[in-house]
């Protein structure tokens, strides 16, 4: 028998790989060596020992889990969107609160959706900061995502413009790209990059935005917009004189191609969606947000049968609640196939149900979105996003055996994409660079105790400092007694 070669984790287990063919392996294995992978395959096929070995028969592993979209400073206000207007939660506590935030603050804000990102298996995240009457705000934020050991993207948006951005936010293109350098050069590693860019076209002066693109398009990284952004239907045919749609525009100005990822991308205008196929932009799909805002008509379908990159995103916890990735994966199914129907439903040439229909998207489709598809979407797919020899160990392990949702085995992906994911108890380990970042559903060093006094005490006092309190419980349909 030859000898065995030894490396530094051995994990065992039913393997979903998410490499090009999507390879599961039944009873597979994951070799680790310096936190990267070495080996995955069939265990009749492992050649390798070691004297760390993790999983077994009952476990599931997968790669870390890419989330492509969200604020996470908004931790401070989490869910106070609910039975609010979109004036008094952007004017009213968004800016507010989030302007309120120093370093120190905006760590503690950050610090529990980071934690809700890991406990659920995401072991990549992207950010989009744009909160900056503090300047180091952000990097409060990064030192949050630093602690914690998340891989993080990192986009700070410069925004100006006088009607859609309040006083004191707006920054100019030199202060910006001045900020965005020196965030760069303090807090980039191995786990952390940082770009530049903007809130939406309709937030940043024209000549601003493409100057910023061009910042992107220099450093070889990625431009993240908003697109449409909220404020786009309000002004961009009023302030910008465009009666195109949103992608027009970037298209127009030439800054539409492979290293931009728009986040939302719903209510195109026709032509629109081939437009980003053609010239090589990525989505940021956020199906959660995009139901619990009520969004009737959701299309990822487009995007995907035309070969677009797209990948899940959560959006800020202000409106994103749990932070929780598997939540994403269940509503791009049913908020695709509402919106298909919603289709349906008001064409003229309704179709009769006949029984040989096959519902769009399955939940196979839908952890691609969130694994390997997601990672590209970040230009990230040649170091994560899947179990493959060479990549970053980002992994997911799952014990399976208590799990009474994950059996029988027969549809196990179906049951773990709709059933919202395994239990946080059976989420054995997350991995990050073969490193154990959350053990049995504990970081391994963060208090996650400290985490919600810390939260919950700043919250108390940002309400109080930005007069924001009026808003919590506004249309409540209980007595809340003292
Ligand atoms: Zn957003």
């Amino acid at each position: 028998m030859s000898e065995k070669k030894t490396c530094d984790t051995l994990i065992k287990g039913i393997v979903i790989s998410m490499d090009p063919k999507r390879h599961v392996y039944l009873d597979g294995f994951v070799a680790i060596e310096k936190g990267l992978i070495k080996a995955v395959g069939p265990i009749n096929e492992c050649d390798y020992d070691s004297d760390n070995i993790l999983g077994g028969k009952d476990y599931m592993v997968l790669p870390g889990l890419v989330n492509v979209h969200t604020h996470l400073i908004q931790g401070c206000m989490r869910g106070m969107a609910d039975g609010t207007t979109y004036e008094e939660r952007f004017f009213g506590f968004y800016y507010p609160m989030t302007g309120a935030c120093d370093e120190e603050r905006s760590y503690i804000a950050s610090m529990p959706p980071i934690m809700d990102l890991l406990l659920r298996g995401v072991t990549t995240t992207a950010d989009d900061h744009f909160t900056h009457l503090h300047k180091k705000s952000i990097d409060g934020v990064l030192k949050a995502v630093d602690d914690s050991g998340i891989r993080c993207r990192m986009a700070r948006l410069t925004i100006n413009d006088k009607e859609a951005v309040p006083e004191g936010f707006r920054e100019e293109l030199d202060e910006g790209i001045a900020e965005t350098e020196r965030v760069k050069s303090t807090w980039e590693n191995d786990k952390i990059s940082v770009t530049a860019s903007t809130i939406g076209i309709t937030y940043c002066e024209p000549d601003q935005l493409v100057e910023l693109w061009k910042w992107t398009d220099d450093n070889n990284r990625q431009f993240d917009i908003h697109a449409p952004a909220v404020m786009d239907h309000k002004y961009l045919a009023s302030r910008r004189g465009w009666e195109g749609g949103s992608f027009e525009w970037l298209d127009h100005v030439g800054i539409l191609g492979p290293n931009l990822i728009s986040a939302h991308s719903q209510n195109l205008r026709p032509g629109e969606a081939e437009l980003i196929s053609k010239c090589g932009a990525s989505v940021a799909l956020v199906p959660d947000m995009e139901q619990v805002l009520g969004l009737v008509n959701f299309d990822a379908k487009k995007f995907l049968e035309s070969n677009v990159t797209c990948g899940l995103g959560l959006d800020g916890p202000v409106v994103a609640y749990g932070h929780d990735l598997w939540t994403a994966m269940r509503s791009f199914l049913t908020a695709q196939r509402m919106g298909d129907q919603h289709r349906t439903m008001m064409s003229d040439t309704q179709t009769k149900w006949t029984g040989d229909e096959i519902l769009y998207g399955n939940a196979e489709q839908a952890l691609e979105l969130a694994t390997i598809d997601g990672a590209k979407a970040l230009m990230m797919e040649d170091s994560v996003g899947s179990l493959e020899v060479g990549k970053k160990a980002d992994i997911l392990l799952i014990d399976r055996s208590s799990e009474s949702h994950l059996t029988p085995m027969g549809a196990m992906i179906a049951n773990l994409v709709y059933g919202n994911g395994p239990n946080q108890s059976a989420i054995k380990a997350v991995m990050i660079d073969g490193e154990i970042v959350v053990k049995d559903g504990e970081h391994q060093t963060i208090d996650h105790a400290q985490v919600v006094k810390n939260s919950d005490e700043l919250q108390e006092t940002l309400l109080d400092e930005t007069g924001a309190r009026q808003y919590l419980r506004k249309r409540s349909r209980f007595t809340w007694v003292q």
